[in-house]
Parts: C-alpha cells; sequence; structure tokens
C-alpha cells in the first residue's frame, strides 16, 4: 500500500537532485573551517535572509539553543509565546543547559504576542528580577495554525525590544512558508530581526539541519556554542548539498504545498463530521476537528485512516493537524479526502 503522510512536513525524504549532490559533495573538515559546501551554503543562506553569516546545525532546536545561549547569561530572560515550539517542545533546553529564565506570553489566535503584554513583560531595573535580554517570535507559528507573522508586526517588536536594548531572535523553522503565503521576499521577513533559525529540512525536504544567521559578530560566538553543544560537526558537507539544493529548487514551490492545503481543506469541509478551525489554512496545515455529531474520537478516526494508508496528526481529543509538503501530490489531496470520508461515514 502507498502511505500518504500527513502528520508532518519533517517525514520528507530528500528529493533525487539532493541525493545526488549528496554523493558528490566536496567535502573537508567543518570544524577547521574547511567544508566548501557547508561554507557554500551558509553564505547562501545568510544572503537569503539578509544577513552575514550563517552557521549549519544539526536541528531547529539546536539553532534555537545556540541563539538564546549567544545571546543571553544565566538569570536572563527571554519573552516568547506559550504555543511557542522554543517554549513547548525542546525539552527545556533555555533552562536546563542556559540557566536561561522563560516569560510566557499568550500568543493570540493570530499567532502574534500583543504588543501591550511585550511592554509589560519588559523588566525594569530592580535587584528582585531576571534581566529581560531577549524576544522570541515564531514564523509561521505551528500551534496558532501554522500563521504567517507579517514584516510589519515582525518590525514592531524588533523596535520594541532595541527599545529596550534587548534582541529579537526569529524561530524561523518555517520561514519560507510564512514568505510564500504573504507572497513576499523571505528577507523582508528576516530583516528586523537580529537572529534566526530556520530548518532545511521539513518543507524543503533536506534530510536533516537548520542554519542559524545574523551578524558576524553574532555567529562567531554562535560557533563556539556549537561547539560546548556538541554541534561541531566533520565531513557534514554532505548534508549541507543537500540545504543547498533545498534553498534553490525548494522554496518557490512551497506555494503548491499550500495550494493543495486550500484544495483539502475544501473537500475536508463538506465531509459531515468534519469542521475547518477559523482561517484555516494559513500555510501548508489544516487544523479541523470533529463536529459533536460523530461519536469517535480522534484518534480512532487517525487510526482507521492509517489502515488505509493515510496517516494524520492528533490535535487534543477532537482535532487533527494535517500537512501538506513536497512528497503529497493532487492524487494524495483526493485520496486522502475520501479516505476520510469513508471513515466518518
Ligand atoms: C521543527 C521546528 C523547530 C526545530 O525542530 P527540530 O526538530 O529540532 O529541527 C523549531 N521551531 C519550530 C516552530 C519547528 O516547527
Amino acid at each position: 500500500m502507498n502511505i500518504i503522510d500527513l502528520r508532518s512536513d519533517t517525514v520528507t525524504h530528500p528529493t533525487p537532485a539532493m541525493r545526488k549532490a549528496m554523493a558528490e559533495a566536496e567535502l573537508g573538515d567543518d570544524v577547521f573551517g574547511e567544508d566548501p559546501t557547508i561554507n557554500r551554503l551558509q553564505e547562501l543562506a545568510a544572503a537569503r535572509l539578509g544577513k552575514e553569516a550563517g552557521l549549519l546545525v544539526p536541528s531547529g532546536t539546536m539553532g534555537n539553543l545556540a541563539a538564546v545561549l549567544t545571546h543571553c547569561g544565566r538569570g536572563d530572560e527571554v519573552i516568547m509565546g506559550h504555543s511557542g515550539h522554543t517554549f513547548i517542545y525542546e525539552a527545556g533546553g533555555i533552562s536546563a543547559l542556559g540557566g536561561v529564565h522563560p516569560f510566557t506570553l499568550p500568543n493570540q489566535p493570530d499567532g502574534t504576542l500583543k504588543l501591550e503584554d511585550i511592554q509589560d513583560a519588559i523588566r525594569t531595573e530592580n535587584v528582585h528580577f531576571p534581566t529581560s535580554r531577549l524576544v522570541i517570535l515564531e514564523n509561521t507559528q505551528n500551534r496558532c495554525g501554522g500563521v504567517p507573522l507579517t514584516a510589519a508586526y515582525t518590525r514592531q517588536v524588533a523596535d520594541l525590544a532595541h527599545a529596550h536594548d534587548m534582541k529579537l531572535h526569529l524561530d524561523g523553522a518555517r520561514i519560507f512558508n510564512a514568505a510564500a503565503a504573504l507572497g513576499v521576499p523571505v528577507s523582508e521577513l528576516t530583516a528586523p530581526a537580529d537572529s534566526i533559525t530556520f530548518c532545511l529540512s521539513k518543507g524543503l525536504c533536506a534530510p536533516v539541519g537548520s542554519v542559524l544567521c545574523g551578524s558576524k559578530e553574532f555567529i562567531a560566538r554562535a560557533r563556539r556554542i556549537r561547539k560546548q553543544l556538541g554541534g561541531g560537526m566533520r565531513q557534514a558537507g554532505v548534508l549541507a548539498a543537500a540545504g543547498i539544493v533545498a534553498l534553490e529548487q525548494m522554496t518557490d514551490r512551497l506555494v503548491e504545498d499550500h495550494q493543495r492545503a486550500r484544495r483539502l481543506a475544501e473537500l475536508l469541509a463538506q465531509i459531515p463530521g468534519m469542521a475547518l478551525q477559523a482561517g484555516s489554512p494559513a500555510s501548508n496545515m489544516i487544523f479541523c476537528y470533529l463536529t459533536d455529531a460523530v461519536k469517535l474520537e480522534a484518534q480512532t478516526v487517525a487510526q482507521r485512516a492509517a489502515e488505509q494508508g493515510v496517516k494524520i496528526g492528533l490535535n487534543g481529543t477532537r482535532g487533527f493537524r494535517i500537512v501538506l509538503h513536497y512528497w503529497v501530490d493532487d492524487a494524495a489531496v483526493e485520496r486522502t479526502a475520501a479516505v476520510l470520508r469513508q471513515v466518518l461515514a
């Protein structure tokens, strides 16, 4: 049976062009700074994001952690959304390893943090308080529906942070999806931020890797932190080669995933018992849920669909997250809707 895997865009495999580039990649020892393929990827990534320098890291989690540890010291505080990846899904790394304190604010349904909330969260000078050092935004915001944050909003947050001698880090794991959804160059979205992490894996299909970008001075310090975290890799140009293909060939096509998300959402909305979350899909993710008319739990529905070769993600006891990506074509979209219609019949 041909499996259609819509649980996440993390399930993507490298494209044939990537496998070829990986096989042929020129390599060196990157801890010595001598892997030409990694150096090329880092320059390419920095140029695309409008930053001075880039640093290949094994995962987005390490990219965000290295960024926080570069910006902050022990006892410093980071303002972030309560639905943020950095808060929920990174095993508390900033606290466990960095002694950095998170100040969480409610993410609004559109993925933003209220400017007033950020303003109120920034500490005054007082011996009782941690020192406010950094704000983190996530673009696209996953838990809020894969919603993109605009350049104008990002600029407002950056201005607020900078006015208080703080920095802005962008968790841009899916920043190219945000750019595709908004129809703007990615550099517009990243310009206000002091640092940004984005994933080469996920929708861009590389097997491994994220890139952290920022100023030359920032990346030089982050390189040492990456080494401390055990992220100094040697001939990882085999991975960077796929990353170069990701940046050169895979970003412009993300609009196709968004179109398919809209098509699948239309089909799902026609299934009795299935409803779309307001505003969904905003990019490559569909958030939907079972109406009260359905007696089955979401888990049972997902399991029955999986038995027919369609894997979807769960979102609580009544909801689903369904993620479109390169390996899901038009036929798979139609089959997914047909299978879910049958399961709910
Ligand atoms: C996937 C993701 C990351 C990084 O995850 P890794 O699995 O460590 O690469 C960070 N932030 C967001 C929003 C993500 O979706």
